[in-house]
């Protein structure tokens, strides 16, 4: 069994193996696989100190610093439930979908998120190429061109927002006839000399050249027809799902599935933290991942040292 057991690879349950090892604690780290999200990234260049990086390289790096320290890493794993310990000081357990279980003391939840797709074609070829999901992130990569935002929630209208700050024109598609997005918001979106709203449209495809994003179409539902959009970008904001499914009734989480959370990332149940994309922590990126991984390991350090000895 472990003191610590960290579950999530990506930059908050990396941060917090390394934070809790650093402390002399049996520390464990299981994940499908190492690096999370940042897989899947191109260019980082907002990690502060590190200007410009690569995903799979920041991903090793991330690997690298754990495996500087005596942390038991198992990866190509999937958790399927946890059971937490009765009492306090007792184990909690994790199993797996490989029917394994892992004993703890202290557990830090970090499974992190992902981007809900539109699951249209060329979406996921050109992901990357002029597809992309992070406003925050991606933004400067467009600086002067055209994009469009689909989805007129918050989060797509706080992307439009914010891109046409930066980009040259901003195209902002939702599909319901209406935006969803707080009233203050949409006032300021409709103050930009450089966006256009179209709702009612239910996009089609994503257009390219075999290299990079060209357009896209969508189908205007009121009648059915089609249209087309010339740009470079796509900044897909329909949603970022936690993936906590399989925590559901176990601890908190809030209507979308995040995870509880307070400032020492505590969830609701003691001796269980959390980190990252997949809680209420606002704002989802990876600075701020790996800072809410090592809150979460110091807390559960905290946690551990003021148990009853036995
Ligand atoms: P994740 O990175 O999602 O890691 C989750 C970990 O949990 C993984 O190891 C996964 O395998 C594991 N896991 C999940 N469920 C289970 C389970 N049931 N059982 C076992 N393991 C499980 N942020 C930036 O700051 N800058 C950028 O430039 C940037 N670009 C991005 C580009 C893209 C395309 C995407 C998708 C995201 C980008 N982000 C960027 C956001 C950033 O990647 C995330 O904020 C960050 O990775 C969150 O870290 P995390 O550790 O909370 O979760």
């Amino acid at each position: 069994p472990f003191d610590v057991l960290v579950l999530g690879a990506g930059p908050a349950g990396a941060s917090g193996a390394v934070y809790a090892a650093r402390k002399g604690l049996r520390t464990g780290i299981v994940a499908e696989r190492f690096g999370g999200q940042v897989l899947d990234t191109m260019a980082i260049e907002n990690f502060i100190s590190v200007p410009e990086t690569e995903g799979p390289k920041f991903a090793a790096a991330l690997e690298a610093h754990v495996r500087h320290y005596e942390v038991d890493i198992t990866t190509g794993q999937q958790a399927t439930s946890l059971k937490p310990a009765v009492s306090r000081g007792g184990f909690h357990e994790i199993t797996m979908a490989s029917g394994a279980t892992l004993r703890t003391k202290s557990l830090i939840l970090a499974p992190g998120a992902r981007w809900r797709h539109m699951n249209v074609p060329g979406e996921d070829f050109y992901r990357n190429k002029g597809v992309a999901y992070c406003p925050h992130c991606d933004g400067p990569l467009f600086k002067g061109k055209r994009v469009a935002v689909i989805g007129g929630g918050n989060s797509g209208v706080e992307a439009a927002i914010d891109l046409a700050g930066i980009v040259s024109h901003v195209t902002l598609l939702e599909f319901a006839d209406t935006l969803r997005a707080d009233e203050v918001l949409q006032t300021k979106l409709r103050s930009l000399p450089n966006v256009r709203i179209i709702t009612g449209a239910l996009t089609q495809e994503v257009l390219g050249d075999g290299q990079r994003v060209t357009g896209l179409t969508y189908r205007e539902r009121a009648n059915e027809r089609e249209h087309r959009v010339e740009l470079e970008g796509i900044f897909v904001q329909i949603g970022l799902v936690p993936n906590t499914e399989w925590l559901r009734d176990t601890l908190a989480l809030t209507e979308r599935g995040e995870i509880e959370v307070d400032a020492h990332g505590a969830t609701s149940v003691p001796g269980v933290f959390a980190a990252g994309d997949a809680t209420t922590t606002p704002y989802k990126q990876i600075i701020i991942a790996t800072g809410d991984g090592a809150k979460a390991a110091l807390s559960a350090f905290d946690y551990l040292i003021r148990l009853p000895v036995v």
